[in-house]
């Protein structure tokens, strides 16, 4: 679903030129979970946000479906954004002045949905994410684990076909990480394409495919499968 082609990503400002990304090759299908790793600076944040359509590309070609997305307009970028692509932050980026299920809500406001359907969709998503008692809660109602439990249930009201996650665990105290980690390993059995930045070595040896990035250079490792070592 996603195939990058000589990818690269330069920043200049004011005459100084980082190479965030150096040209790489890399494709993803539907329904894998990919880790990204590598130290902080190295552009894993400019890697999931060019992924996810928050950043243009320097150089080289990405297809997303099959479109060749510098070739698609604001618009089209943004639309599929909202109905193809769930997004979780670090830092869960909820809305305080809103209930959790006026939270989920918010991005369902954007598509074609009617009030039933999104009613479900809402209802669905809180169960899934074991909040469904709590949906007149605020975010500040709830523990950090629980925050991003509505984060992702905002994330897979929509059905997207892929997850850009960056760091979702990076501000959870490891037991609700473990929580965290299950619940995205189980959307990912249901189909949802997972593309996942983190810091944690031990983490990210749960996904399928591993790709590390160091100093913008993008390489692939195996993940180390624990039980085959004997
Ligand atoms: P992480 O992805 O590791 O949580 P950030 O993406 O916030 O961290 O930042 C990673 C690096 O990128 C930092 O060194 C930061 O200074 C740099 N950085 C992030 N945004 C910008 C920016 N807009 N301009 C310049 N440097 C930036
Ligand atoms: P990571 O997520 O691995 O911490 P980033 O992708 O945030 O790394 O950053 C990669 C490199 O790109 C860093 O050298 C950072 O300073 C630079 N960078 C990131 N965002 C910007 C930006 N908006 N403008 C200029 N430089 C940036």
């Amino acid at each position: 679903m996603l195939k990058m082609t000589g990818l690269a990503k330069a920043y200049i400002t004011s005459d100084i030129k980082t190479q965030a990304l150096q040209p790489f090759d890399l494709a993803i299908g539907l329904g894998e979970f990919v880790s990204v790793i590598g130290p902080s600076g190295s552009g894993k944040t400019t890697f999931l946000n060019i992924a996810g359509l928050l950043e243009n590309h320097s150089n080289g070609v990405y297809e997303l479906d099959g479109q060749d997305v510098s070739k698609m307009s604001d618009k089209q970028k943004s639309a599929y954004r909202n109905e193809k692509i769930g997004f979780v932050f670090q830092s869960f980026n909820l809305i305080p002045e809103l209930n959790l299920y006026d939270n989920i809500d918010m991005p369902l406001r954007y598509r074609k949905f009617n009030a039933k359907e999104r009613d479900e969709r809402i209802m669905k998503a809180l169960e899934q994410v074991g909040l469904a008692g709590r949906k007149n809660h605020y975010p500040t109602q709830l523990s950090g684990g629980q925050q991003q439990r509505v984060a992702i249930a905002r994330a897979i009201a929509g059905s997207p076909s892929v997850i850009f996650a960056d760091e979702p665990t990076g501000n959870l105290d490891s037991k609700m990480a473990q929580g965290i980690m299950t619940l995205l390993q189980d959307i990912n059995a249901s189909g949802t394409t997972i593309i996942m930045v983190t810091h944690d070595n031990e983490q990210a040896q749960l996904a399928q495919r591993i790709v590390q990035i160091k100093d913008g250079v993008l390489s692939e490792e195996s993940p180390v499968l624990t039980q085959a070592i004997a």
